[in-house]
Order: C-alpha cells, then structure tokens, then sequence
C-alpha cells in the first residue's frame, strides 16, 4: 500500500483494488493472476478469507446449492462430503483456494475501506484506519447478505439470557441442554432447527409467516463417491450441468418468472405434498402451511426441519412475539416461553451492499444519490459516472436459488471484457450511461412485477415500496447478457 501522501505514477498495467475476500473477491484475485496481472490488493474488513462463510458459523450452517455447484468452475473438488456442502467444509475450500493461487500476499486483513473517490481518471481508496490507495479498477466485492438485521423487539435489552444474531455465532458457543428460543424461519433459522432440535432441552421456533419448504436429499458422499469424482471428472460435471441440474435449473427460472408456468405449479405440488406428507398433527400442519406461492419467498431446502418441528421438546410459536421479557419470550397469545438463549434469525440489510463506504464517482457523483430510493446498477454490474468501478453479486443480479459462484464467474468475465474494451480505446475508464442503467432499470422493474416474488408475500427480494430488487428474467438471459458487454450502452473516459 502506498504511504498516505505518496502518488504512484500511472503505469502502463493497471492498478486494481477489490474489495472483500470472500467468494467472489477472491475469484477476481484468482482471474487477475491467470492473466498475468501482478498489481492488485485485496481488502479485506475481517481477519481470514470466506466472506459469508467465514462469519456464520451457527450450527446447521450449510449450502443449499449442490457443493459441487457451488465451486469455482476451474477448481473442482472431488472430495465435497456431501451434495449439500455443511459451511466449514466451504470454508476450507476457500482458504485452500487462496493458498493454491497464493493469493496471500495480495490480501491486506482487518482494514476496511471508508471511501473511494475518482479524481483525475484514477480511484482514491481511504481505509478507516487512515491508509491511503490509488487504483485505476475498483472491484465491490462486498456481498450481499452481510449487514445482521436486527429488529426492534420489545424488551431485548431486559433479557436475562444470551441473545445473538445468526450470524454472530460466538466461536465455541455450545446450547447443548438450555432452552432456546430461534426467531425467524429463513433458510438460516431453518438450518437452525433442525440442526439444535435433538441437542437442547427445549427449542421454541418464533414463526412470523410460515414457509414452503422444499424436500432435499440428504447424501453424504462416500470415500468410493469422492474416489470416482477425482478419477472421472465428467462425474462432477453431471452433478454441474448435466440433464438434471439444466431441467432443475430451467424448472426453477420457469417458475420465478411465470407465476402461470407449469414449473410453478410443479414446485407448489412438491411443497404442498412434502407438507401433507411430513407433518402429521393436523393442526400443526395448518400452522406450518403458508398462504402464499411457492418461491414467493426465496425457497427453503430441508431435509430435517418437519422432522424437528415435530420433535417433543420443539414447539412453533405463530402467535407473535408480544414482548422480550428477562425470562424468556412472551407470545401474543400471553404464553410466556422460558428461555436461556434467544437466536436472532431474522436475516440482513439487504440494502446496503458496498455501504456504509461513501463512493464518488467522476465529477463528484454521489452513489448516495443514485441509490436514494434503492441501489442500482447496469445489469448490476455497473454504475453509470462511476467508471472503473465494478460490482460482483452487486444490486438486481439473480441471488436466489442458484449458485452465487456462476453467477460471478459469469460476471467477472463481463468486467474483463470491459477492462479489455478500455485498453483497446486507450480510454482510462468505462462506466454505462444514465439512459442505458434507465432503460435496464425500466424493463426490470416491468418483468418483476410478473415474477412470483411479486405474488403477495413479503421477503427480502422486496424494497421498501414492495418492487422485487432481482434479477427477473431467465438464467438464459442472464448468460446471453454476460456473455458480451453492449459497448453501445458505455461511456468511455479519457483523463
Ligand atoms: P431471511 O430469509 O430474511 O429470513 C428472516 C426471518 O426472520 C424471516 O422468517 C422473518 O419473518 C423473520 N423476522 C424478521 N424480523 C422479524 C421480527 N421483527 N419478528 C419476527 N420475525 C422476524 O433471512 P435468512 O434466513 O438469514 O436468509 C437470508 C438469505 O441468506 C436466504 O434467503 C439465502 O439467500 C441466504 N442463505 C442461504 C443459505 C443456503 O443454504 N445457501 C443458508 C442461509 C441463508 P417474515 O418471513 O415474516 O418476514
């Protein structure tokens, strides 16, 4: 890092700095490498790789995207433990993946960035800690579900016990034999459940609004499995794409688009069987059963959660939390449940992406402003007067129930293509048009209102006036539009 007054001179290569090692931060270091680039840094807020990985660490805490899905497409990992990946497992992927292309030395930990600003066709980076960068490619690799959502429940500081949120499991926390109370029904508070409901004396699952959940294998992968991945690569790329992951994968972008779709009706039977099928107390079934679409909400794959909400020491609470009290939780029906320990599994900021960093764009654009009323990005990758500056798994992109690792990949190979369209211009920065972002914006918000997510729940997908903030259209789409930046719809930059 240069000291804080120094300036480098502009080189002929570029200067990148990303923000984030997590997923995708570290696949823009691992791209970077492959095509010789040598001077970029990675910023890293928390002490290790692993993003998302690296800070839940609660129990049950695994990938619901097939693991071999859910790896960088040029660095398979025969030996998965199982279809779905549990969350350590994927963190020692990571790190063994920074270690395989020695990305160490390029990763500056514990600092985080306060600022970016563009001046003089170059990004100026401040570090909270007061340390200065320059870079000509800034790369937001800064996740989506990282900002804890902590709600405003009555009472919480009155508690007596432990509270946390999911995400701020403590390292070495054990609730073997106490009484917990888990509120929130997400995939996070689900994994939960299922994981805890053998292991403490009591579990009350706070459910504010039921939740499809969706039938999933639960497979372990045998010593012979793992042998016959590393000896026939062709088996990894079945479990990727071969038929059945096209047609799961098709049958899903079918459904979320098409609220009319066969493949929709196709997964609310699923849903609706593995209900009927997996709960046998009637009236706990009702309880359990949502009134709204499936998919509406991002899906749940569970193998175990019926099970363990049936189990004797579990009980769902669907009245409503009336209060926090010392003791425990007290429902709005008045039952006062006796808790040790209250796990907030009540999901994230999704809002926030690259914030609370304060980005300046050319002529002293504020990113503030653009994302008023919510974040925005062209094909959410880029952002108009903000040149050079790329977003991974940034606002709009198709974060729900396909592999975030894709969808990067497929990303960053848009980005490269911009990067090389700069040099070939012999411009220094590219950043789409206002119109361009516009009309993106205007076709997405259209398509969305079709989308399921549209179709009468509430869920994170949503922004505050109730729009669908996702990718809207098929996978399809999605690769046709990465796969070839409309240079049309660019501003290139010169000094
Ligand atoms: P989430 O899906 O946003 O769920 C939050 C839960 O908290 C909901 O059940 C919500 O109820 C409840 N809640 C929020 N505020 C509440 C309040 N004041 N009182 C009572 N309940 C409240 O969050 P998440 O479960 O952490 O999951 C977020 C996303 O992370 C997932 O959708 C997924 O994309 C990702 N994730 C993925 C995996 C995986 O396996 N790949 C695992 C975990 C998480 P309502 O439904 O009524 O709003």
């Amino acid at each position: 890092m240069p000291s804080a007054n120094e300036e480098p001179a502009r080189a002929a290569s570029l200067r990148y700095v990303i923000i984030g090692a997590g997923m995708a931060g570290l696949l823009a270091g691992i791209k970077l490498k492959a095509r010789g680039e040598t001077d970029f840094v990675i910023y890293e807020k928390g002490d290790r790789v692993g993003g998302t990985w690296r800070e839940n660490r609660y129990p049950g805490l695994a990938c619901d995207t097939p693991a071999h899905s859910y790896t960088y497409s040029f660095a398979p990992n025969p030996d998965w433990g199982a279809y779905y990946a549990p969350g350590p497992e994927i963190q020692r992927y990571f790190g063994a993946m920074s270690d395989r292309y020695a990305l160490g030395d390029h990763i500056v930990f514990n600092t985080e960035i306060a600022s970016c600003r563009y001046i003089d066709g170059r990004w100026r980076i401040d570090t909270t800690d007061g340390c200065k960068d320059i870079a000509d490619v800034v790369v937001a690799a800064t996740g989506v579900l990282h900002h804890p959502n902590i709600p405003e429940i009555p009472g919480l500081a009155d508690f007596k016990g432990r509270w946390l949120h999911s995400a701020r499991w403590p390292e070495g926390l054990s609730v073997e034999g106490l009484r917990i109370g888990v509120i929130g029904n997400g995939s996070t508070g689900v994994q939960i459940v299922s994981a805890l409901a053998r292991k403490v004396e009591r579990l009350v699952h706070f459910q504010r609004s039921p939740q499809w959940i969706m039938p999933c294998p639960d497979i372990q992968y045998t010593s012979e499995e793992k042998r016959a991945f590393r000896d026939d690569p062709a088996r990894i790329e079945e479990v990727r794409n071969g038929p059945e992951a096209a047609a799961r994968r098709a049958r899903f972008t079918s459904a979320i688009i098409d609220i009319d779709s066969p493949e929709l009706a196709e997964i609310q039977k699923i849903v609706e069987d593995n209900l009927e099928n997996s709960v046998r107390d009637p009236a706990l079934r009702e309880k359990l059963r949502p009134n709204y679409r499936a998919a509406c909400k991002r899906l749940i794959f569970a193998a175990h959660y019926y099970k363990a909400a049936q189990a004797p020491n579990v009980y769902v609470e669907a009245s409503g939390i009336e209060q926090v009290e010392a003791g425990g939780v007290r429902a709005e029906d008045g039952t006062l449940h006796p808790l040790d320990v209250i796990v907030l599994a009540t999901g994230f900021r999704v809002d926030q992406f690259v914030r609370p960093m304060v980005v300046t764009g050319h002529n002293g654009a504020d990113l503030e402003a653009l994302w008023r009323i919510h974040p925005r990005a062209y094909y959410a990758v880029t952002i108009p007067e903000f040149p050079n500056f790329f977003l991974l798994n940034g606002p709009t992109g198709p974060v729900g129930n396909f592999s975030l690792i894709d969808i990067a990949e497929k990303q960053w190979s848009y980005i490269e293509q911009l990067i090389e369209e700069v040099r070939v211009r012999r411009s220094v920065g590219v950043a789409p048009t206002l119109r361009a972002l516009e009309t993106y914006e205007a076709q997405r918000t259209e398509a969305a209102k079709r989308t399921v997510f549209a179709s009468g729940c509430k869920s994170w997908y949503l922004d505050a006036e109730g729009a669908p903030q996702v990718w809207p259209w098929s996978y399809a789409h999605f690769v046709e539009a990465m796969s070839k930046p409309q240079v049309e719809d660019y501003e290139f930059f010169g000094n």
